[in-house]
């Protein structure tokens, strides 16, 4: 591959504001060869690597993004979509499951992989491959996972067999395996990157925005229906910069899906600035992490039972501990960190005045318990949607 041509598939990045930190870079030439298998993924072939079972051949890539019903009717703004069958997924082991129903919400993470810059058609068959032969060979799911993934250039594979069909149908979806207790309800797109310390590059940001609109469009989702992994998982997926941006993500999908200021969700005001699509959510607490948010989770972990955590606001060793004690009594992978997994659990309904660790936590969040918030009074209980919003306008751990 020629230099000039790598130069011309740089990636940009995205600023904090999801503004492209350079120049957007020119539109790739067509690979040279496309539709073949680059010179990097015939060494990957010869070498045996991550490929599974599935005996894709130079050649085999059919690079042709399918858009159409099994009619032939073409479904209108869809992205262009590299199916299972043209970046040669093996079989699942066994039938991928149909839900008779629309998901409820899009969630987004990254792979937590290298930042490559190997974004071709070709690398999109050789990720899509090795995420496969990871997710049924190393976890032993029955397939991909997620439903899409987005390389680092922007191009779009689909995930689990039968996703794309079924979400060119719009009325039903495949089950996945990419988020505990929301593989029932929600699409997984999987986005190629580690985006803890940098964000996501502007070609790769604009297909997700573009996917997630016409996923919306087909299931008639809203902009806020978006999340990260994190909001339901203790993960530091999709990275805090990843994370940082859905705000950007939702109202520009909101945009494109012409929603109105007021119409989204339990929100009123301006739909169309990103500071109206910020949503309560669960912070993500790790070790070094320090502040009221961390005292709270002390004080409620102590309320669970944890009494070896102590009530300091600081998150160390001991902390660490007594969150992954708390996470093998709930039978959770455990690792530590607190996010959209273990607050639930912890968040249990509180009555304030109560007294008690609980009681403890809810005054940790209310400075000092001033019982306001947002311009309002507490109410009397605190139900997990109090919880989330008083965790989320806590200040930010540092
Ligand atoms: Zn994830």
């Amino acid at each position: 591959m020629s230099e000039s041509y790598r130069a011309s598939l740089r990636v940009t990045e995205l600023d904090e504001y999801g503004l492209p930190v350079e120049p957007e870079p020119l539109p790739p030439e067509p690979p040279p060869g496309f539709g073949r298998m680059s010179r990097r993924g015939l060494i990957t072939l010869a070498g045996g690597l991550a490929l599974g079972g599935s005996a894709v051949l130079p050649g085999m890539f059919a690079a042709q993004p399918v858009n159409r019903l099994a009619d032939g009717q073409q479904v209108a703004g869809q992205p262009a979509i590299y199916d299972c069958e043209s970046w040669g997924a093996r079989k699942p082991s066994s039938p991928v499951k149909e839900l008779d129903d629309k998901p409820s919400k899009i969630i987004v993470h990254h792979t937590a992989t290298t930042n490559s810059n190997d974004v071709t058609v070709p690398d999109l068959g050789i990720l899509a491959r090795s995420i496969q032969t990871f997710h049924m060979k190393t976890n032993g799911w029955i397939d991909t996972g997620q439903h899409f993934t987005i390389n680092r250039g922007g191009l779009i594979a689909e995930g689990r067999h039968r996703s794309l069909e079924t979400l060119l149908e719009g009325d039903k979806f495949i089950e996945g395996a990419h988020c505990v207790n929301q593989n029932e309800s929600s699409i997984g797109i999987e986005n190629q990157g580690t985006y803890t310390q940098i964000n996501p590059p502007v070609g790769q940001f604009t297909t997700l925005r573009n996917l997630c609109v016409f996923i919306c469009k087909q299931y008639g989702l809203t902009a806020s229906d978006l999340y990260g992994h994190r909001d339901f998982w203790d993960t530091a997926c999709p990275g805090d910069k990843f994370y940082a941006l859905l705000p950007t993500l939702r109202s520009q999908v909101g945009q494109l899906l012409g929603e109105k200021p007021g119409s989204g969700k339990d929100r009123g005001g301006d739909q169309l600035a990103s500071t109206a699509y910020h949503q309560p959510s669960w912070p993500l607490l790790r070790i070094a992490d320090k502040g009221s948010t961390v005292l709270a989770a002390q004080h409620l972990l102590r309320g669970a039972g944890v009494t070896s955590v102590p009530a300091d606001g600081e998150f160390g060793r001991a902390t660490a501990d007594g969150v992954m004690a708390f996470q093998r009594q709930h039978g959770m992978a455990a690792n530590g960190m607190i996010g959209g997994g273990s607050w639930p659990l912890l968040a249990v309904p509180v009555r304030i005045g109560q007294g008690g660790e609980r009681d403890a936590a809810v005054h940790a969040l209310t400075s000092g318990g001033k019982r306001t918030w947002p311009g309002a009074r507490l109410p009397s209980t605190i139900t997990a949607t109090e919880w989330k919003q008083l965790l989320s306008s806590a200040a930010t751990p540092t």
